[in-house]
């Protein structure tokens, strides 16, 4: 479980729960005892008028209920947070051994690491399995300070809990915590479910209401209260449903959103190995050299001791290319953005049954859209013997190459 780093936060963040339990608890009674049972039943005998509303508010309680109960659980326990690096743990565990007065003056447990130096840093051999991922200007990988690790595609560090976050949106407090990949889907339903039962809520009221108006029973208090709160959180919750629904679409994040017109995309893209740099590009051959007694720049082969047998094998060259400004690499089209997070099944985008589909591919952490194949144009790269064995029809390309979607829970059974 990671908790928010303020205690004021992890504070309101508690409480929330409680408080949203009494607003459904108090729009419960109001809806049932108040509306249906005492005026729509009791005073003015409209049975079908009660039922309609009794059906409807149970339904979509429920609904609400269920996804937010599974959004909770999944930010509690699975929130898409990356491992800290080994020099982040050591100072965790001296941040503990810290007395709380050090900690309050912040005399301890503050670090800035720089990138590892090291080759065989841990944690970096996974970017170079992949044909295609994001780096700095020297082809390396993006590196967070903070929790001392190398930073994979789409990786945000969220300051509110100190760890970086896979595809980070938002932190949450009305919902426990960071709104991330894991939990993105639930997010969604959840804030889509509490607009309507909010308008239930609102409908049932504005019923009561406008009947009270016209007939000789007095006004309810109690109603116009609750039809006041169901309007704040039914505008606030349907204008999440929105935005969301939109970064989805788009296949942005939040973080994305804030500056998706001006994000220059920078990334490692795989060229047969030993290829030299070309006019518009750079290029880096991992794993990178173990440097002799006095270190050159990363991927400055040449001084360096000879690479292992085993090392060989496993080395690629990539070309470090930059996208134009407002190009998001990850954009597949609106019908496979969608998919991608609420998965293929229509009862899937409004049950909080199955978590987003996962991608797994030797291509790619994410599924690239077609700025990548536009990109290795653009740069003029040389293909990859993959690529022609692929489009020859050959099954290096299916096994290596494009990646495919696993609905998590479905014991490696495929999508159709
Ligand atoms: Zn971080």
């Amino acid at each position: 479980m990671v908790s928010a780093r303020t205690p004021e936060t992890r504070w309101v963040t508690r409480c929330i729960p409680f408080f949203l339990a009494g607003c459904a608890g108090l729009a419960t009674y109001t809806v049932v005892k108040r509306i249906c049972v005492d005026f729509l039943i009791a005073t003015r005998h409209q049975h079908g008028a009660a039922a309609a509303f009794l059906a409807l508010y149970f339904a979509f309680f429920l609904l609400t209920f269920a996804t937010y109960l599974r959004l909770f659980i999944v930010i509690q326990t699975d929130p898409g947070v990356t491992p800290l690096g080994p020099k982040a743990l050591e100072q965790k565990e001296k941040v503990k051994s810290c007395s709380r007065r050090q900690r309050d003056l912040e005399a301890c447990g503050r670090y800035e690491a720089r990138p590892d130096d090291n080759p065989d840093s841990p944690g970096l051999e996974l970017f170079y399995t992949k044909n295609v991922f994001v780096c700095e200007t020297d082809g390396r990988p993006r590196w967070c300070s903070s929790c001392c690790n190398w930073k994979l595609d789409r990786v945000h560090h969220c300051s509110e809990i100190e760890r970086c976050v896979r595809k980070m949106d938002h932190y949450c407090p009305w919902v426990g915590g960071i709104v991330a990949e894991t939990s993105f889907k639930f997010f969604v339903q959840f804030t889509f479910h509490t607009t309507l039962y909010c308008s239930i809520v609102i409908a049932a009221c504005a019923f009561a209401l406008q009947a009270q108006v016209r007939g000789s029973a007095g006004i309810d208090g109690v109603v116009i209260g609750v039809l006041a709160v169901a309007c704040v959180f039914g505008i606030f919750t349907f204008t999440m449903t929105a935005t969301s629904v939109r970064s989805i679409l788009v296949n942005l994040t939040t973080v994305d959103h804030l500056k998706a017109k001006s994000a220059v995309h920078q990334l490692a893209v795989r060229v047969p190995l030993g290829t030299p740099p070309g006019p518009k590009y750079n290029v880096i051959t991992y794993p990178l050299p173990k440097p002799p007694a006095t270190a050159g720049a990363p991927g400055a082969r040449g001084s360096a001791e000879p690479l292992s047998a085993r090392d060989q094998l496993a080395s690629r060259t990539y070309a470090i290319v930059r996208t134009e400004k407002g190009e998001n690499p990850w954009d597949l089209g609106v019908w496979r953005n969608w998919t991608s997070v609420m998965g293929r099944r229509p009862w899937d985008w409004f049950l909080p049954i199955r978590a987003s589909p996962r991608y797994e591919s030797t291509e790619s952490f994410y599924e690239m859209g077609p700025v990548y194949k536009k990109l290795r144009a653009r740069f003029g790269l040389p293909a990859l013997d993959d690529d022609a064995a692929g489009e020859k029809g050959g099954g290096r390309r299916d096994q290596g190459g494009r990646g495919r979607e696993e609905e998590p829970g479905s014991n490696g059974e495929k999508n159709q």
